[in-house]
């Protein structure tokens, strides 16, 4: 395992992510290193693990109700059986992360433009490709 090629990845504080269970998380797993967002030194998680928990906040924030009108393009997009293309509304992704684990919009296209992690699924659905 190298990071050679890496840059650090950003770290997110407990704080700057609203969504109370996953807050939580962060409080009780979290290691505590200064947050990219608020300079606070602070439990908080990488970028890539909080993209792996954003699909899990999409899940129990857009898969029991329907709040928002964007879900229905929301769960086309994760459909990968659909050929549904979304990347006219990339800046709904980003919004739709902020607020599926209410984080700024900062953090929410970091976690969107993260290279691994479940945002993948969102990318694919976006170029309108099958994986
Ligand atoms: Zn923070």
């Amino acid at each position: 395992m190298s990071d050679e090629n890496q840059a650090e990845p950003k770290h997110v504080c407990f704080a700057c992510v609203g969504d109370s269970y996953l807050s939580n998380d962060i409080k009780k797993n979290g290691k505590s290193k200064l947050c990219s967002y608020c300079g606070k030194k602070r439990r908080g998680i990488t970028i890539d693990d909080l993209a792996d928990h954003v699909e899990g906040a999409f899940e129990r924030h857009y898969m029991r109700t329907s709040p928002y009108p964007d879900d229905y393009e929301f769960m086309m997009m994760r459909d990968r059986e659909s050929d549904y293309e979304f990347e006219r509304h990339g800046e709904e992704v980003n919004w739709a992360i902020a607020n599926a684990v209410e984080v700024d919009e900062a953090i929410a296209t970091d976690v969107q433009k993260n290279p691994g992690g479940a945002t993948r699924g969102l990318r694919d659905g976006q170029d309108g490709r099958r994986v």
